[in-house]
């Protein structure tokens, strides 16, 4: 069985780590890029969900490469989630390509089903399948420590550029070691090495919270490169949903004890008292939990036509409006360009900027009188 799956940031750590420790002989995919992309939008049909259309170009990428079989992570809720296994299998099968999709469900809606996904894949003692776990946490985990750690160093770096390649060099050595305490050395070198560059003196940062669909969130190719656009321009990011906080949600049913989404869900309300699929209500209960921190501005970002983020949007500005936080969204689909959007990046931080200077000399006109 030659398994590959679908990229979404940094899971391909942990995906690695966790199917090898099955047993499987696991087939990359190559990271996400326009060939991606121009083959999923060439196939999938034209309404569908960007994640839908990158995530086939990584199985057909892969299928390229080998591949016979695919693991993806099902979901539920009023919008096209619960389709993409199925409608994904058809696709293929109708391009003639002979393929297992194992589609694991949410273990809330079906824990026996993701058992016997789990005894299909299976292929290895339960000391390595156990093994195998343990290292795809501590992986994702390290990662997530690094990509914070970037998200506040970026607007302070030296050199921003030096900062991305020693980022970089430390996920690949993630990906290649296969001992937990050779993890741990990595992540502590890495921090070591990007605390050299930062400037502890720098001044007018900004800082502002990312909220929107998981994948868009996540996903730096599909929401083109968001934070490091950002970060060039002086903002400090925090996302409302780190890849070890979405695995520990939505797959462990939050045993691990780690920041999650669930403890400020009640936070949407008495802007949203209803689940409306994706992560629509997350995005209203974060944007209030970032509004009430002091965060200077809330960017929303999800896939064009994602209907749980259409109707986020519709409450985002009685958010504003009750917070006085700057808010804005992005939709981001195949024909989006990184060129408009650090237009529309620009515009949104030198206003963060104006309002904050404003109120500056707001206080010390206060102070003189
Ligand atoms: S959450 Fe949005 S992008 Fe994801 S399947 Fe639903 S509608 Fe599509």
């Amino acid at each position: 069985m030659k398994v590959t799956y679908p990229h979404m940031g940094n899971l391909y750590l942990a995906a690695n780590a966790l199917l090898e420790g099955l047993g499987c002989e696991v087939i990359m995919p190559p990271f996400c890029s326009k060939k991606t992309l121009s083959l999923g939008t060439k196939y999938a049909p034209e309404s569908a969900c960007l994640p839908l259309k990158i995530n086939l170009g990584n199985y057909l990428e892969a299928i390229e490469k080998g591949a016979d079989t695919i693991v993806m992570i099902g979901g539920v809720g009023p919008c096209r989630i619960g389709f993409y296994g199925q409608t994904q299998s058809d696709i293929l099968n109708d391009l003639g390509k002979n393929i297992k999709m194992v589609v694991i469900e949410p273990p809330d809606v079906s824990f026996k089903e993701v058992w016997q996904k789990i005894m299909e894949l299976k292929n290895a003692s339960w000391v390595k399948v156990i093994k195998g776990v343990h290292l795809a946490w501590e992986k994702i985990y390290s990662a997530d420590r690094l990509e914070k750690y970037m998200e506040w160093l970026r607007p302070r770096a030296i050199k921003q550029d030096e900062a991305e390649k020693i980022y970089n060099e430390a996920l690949i050595l993630l990906d290649k070691t296969k001992n937990i305490r050779q993890v741990k050395n990595i992540v502590k070198n890495t921090l070591h090495k990007l605390e050299e560059l930062a400037d502890y003196q720098a001044e007018n940062i900004i800082k502002i919270g990312i909220v929107g669909e998981v994948y868009t969130v996540i996903e730096q190719y599909a929401n083109l490169q968001l934070e490091r656009q950002l970060g060039k321009l002086g903002v400090e990011v925090e996302r409302s949903i780190y890849l070890s906080e979405w695995i520990n949600d939505h797959l462990l049913s939050g045993i691990l004890p780690i920041k999650s989404s669930k403890k400020i869900d009640q936070l949407a309300s008495p802007f949203l008292n209803h689940f409306i699929g994706g992560h629509g209500k997350q995005t209203i209960s974060h944007s209030v939990d970032f509004a009430r921190r002091g965060f200077d501005g809330i960017i929303q970002v999800g896939p064009l036509t994602c209907m749980p983020e259409i109707v986020a949007e519709s409450i985002l500005p009685a958010i504003n409006e009750t917070y006085g936080v700057p808010i804005m969204t992005i939709f981001v689909d195949e024909q989006s360009g990184e060129a408009g959007l650090n237009t529309r990046l620009e515009a949104f931080t030198d206003m963060i900027k104006y309002k904050k200077d404003l109120n500056f000399k707001g206080c010390e006109l206060c102070q003189s009188i």
